[in-house]
């Protein structure tokens, strides 16, 4: 063979080699971007029909992790109710927790809350009442500046399952609304709790539609009821542990229906609780992060 025609050869053979290997690269990529590094080991999906009249839950199994930061997730609405929340919440990363504090903003109580959140630099969701962001919008403002997530809790605190989808969705919207006018700025809200937990498919549904996140919570604190103390609290959050979310009211019981004898009118409690929670927190070296900031690799944004 001739040393032109030998040294082609070996060229092509060379180009072949490099196209081989790229596509191997190509193939290993598009394997990453499909996979979800998270832990649980399945979830509920939740899909709509095509008219929207239906939502269908499925249960589908997750990749195991794959520990690789910067594979792009399969974003999703993210439905955490009580049967599928635990199975999102072991797939946090140990030592984190979710305080989310509803039914604010309150001239009396979330600014000592975001104070001794401040003091300790911890961060905290809190799930506002659209009425209550018109009466107080400073103090939302100061939610806000605080470096805290803010969400959707409806605009009149009712039992949403016994109205109609479209006051359902109203309750939803005029929040949303409520929140932008206050804060005058492009904030993203990106998750709604039902009052009480009481949901139903329309409301999913709607939740859905409107490109919002619903989350319910792991541990309960009673906070609300007249009877229970500020170590009462602390130690439901201590039983719970790392990666709950835990409901805290930072106010009051705003829906005439619900103001029953056993409904506390304080919140104080909750309140004097944190000076308990914060300090075993850090002492226990457990850090606590926003919704947005635990499932930001699965959620809608
Ligand atoms: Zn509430």
């Amino acid at each position: 063979m001739n040393p032109i025609r030998h040294y082609s050869l070996l060229v092509l053979v060379l180009i072949c080699l490099i196209i081989g290997s790229n596509k191997d690269l190509s193939d290993s990529s598009r394997m990453f971007s499909g996979s979800k590094h998270y832990s649980q080991d399945s979830q509920i999906n939740i899909s709509l029909d095509e008219d929207g009249s239906n939502i269908n839950q499925s249960k589908s199994s997750s990749p195991k992790p794959t520990g690789n930061p910067g594979a792009t997730q399969t974003k999703e609405f993210l439905n955490l109710d009580y049967e599928t929340i635990h199975g999102h919440l072991n797939g946090l990363k140990p030592g984190t927790i979710l305080l989310t504090f509803d039914d604010g903003p309150s001239p009396v109580y979330t600014l000592q809350i975001l104070q001794k959140l401040k003091a300790a630099n911890m961060k905290a969701t809190f799930f506002v009442i659209g009425q209550r962001v018109r009466e107080n919008c400073n103090i939302l403002r100061q939610v806000y500046n605080g470096g805290h997530e803010i969400a959707n809790h409806s605009y009149r605190h009712p039992r949403l399952t016994t109205v109609s989808p479209e006051q359902q969705r109203n309750e939803l919207l005029q929040t949303q609304a409520a929140i932008a006018t206050c804060l005058g700025i492009d904030y993203k809200i990106r998750w709604f709790r039902a009052p009480y937990g009481d949901q139903n498919q329309d409301l999913l549904r709607i939740v859905n539609k409107l490109n919002l996140n619903s989350a319910l919570w792991s541990v309960d604190t009673q906070d609300w009821h007249v009877e229970t103390t500020a170590q009462d609290i602390a130690n439901e959050v201590i039983r719970g542990g790392d990666r709950q979310i835990v409901l805290m009211h930072d106010g009051t019981e705003i829906n005439p229906e619900m103001l029953l004898p056993h409904v506390s009118e304080s919140r104080q409690e909750t309140v004097d609780s944190l000076d308990i929670i914060l300090p075993y927190l850090k002492e226990q070296e457990i850090e606590t992060i926003t919704l947005s900031e635990a499932f930001h690799n699965l959620i809608i944004d």
